[in-house]
């Protein structure tokens, strides 16, 4: 094994280890580490449990603590996560565009012992919602009536070409 595979497992390893911490806080049991040169520079947890914010997860903490220390740009820094991403963070982790995820469990191994979910979606099914068109999709969405929907957007255009 040569040393950055070593490296790596170690920051996997601190993935669990602190989400593992998490629940000894009364957390949930998920942690985010944001790695630059092979130095940790953000640890985070998720929060749900403590603040109530649903979007309080360990990705979206730590990329929100990240901005705050004026990180904006992710492209040199892997991101180690306890779980395969839920969606939302899935999303916020390609709008963050980091070198490179590496996550400790799967959704399967997580899903073994953890359970997630609302009368919309469940662990298991939530990623099937997405490729659904919106009227099929179990969470209530439509198209709103406007006269024109597409203000906003030309009018971004016009100001910043
Ligand atoms: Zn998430």
């Amino acid at each position: 094994m040569d040393t950055q595979a070593t490296s790596e497992d170690q920051f996997v390893q601190r993935s669990v280890d602190l989400a593992r911490e998490n629940v000894d806080a009364g957390g949930k049991p998920f942690a985010c580490l944001l790695v630059r040169h092979g130095k940790v520079v953000i640890e985070a947890t998720n929060q749900v449990a403590q603040t109530g914010d649903v979007t309080a997860h360990a990705e979206i903490q730590a990329l929100r603590l990240a901005a705050e220390q004026g990180l904006s740009d992710l492209g040199e820094f892997d991101i180690y996560i306890t779980a395969h991403p839920c969606p939302m963070c899935l999303g916020a982790l390609y709008y963050a565009a980091p070198r490179a995820v590496i996550y400790a469990a799967t959704r399967e191994e997580e899903a073994e012992h953890y359970q997630d979910g609302n009368q919309y979606m469940t662990l298991e099914t939530f990623y099937d919602e997405f490729p659904k068109a919106p009227a099929a999709r179990n969470l209530p969405m439509r198209q709103g009536s406007s006269a024109d929907p597409a203000a906003s957007f030309r009018h971004y255009a016009q100001i910043n070409n």
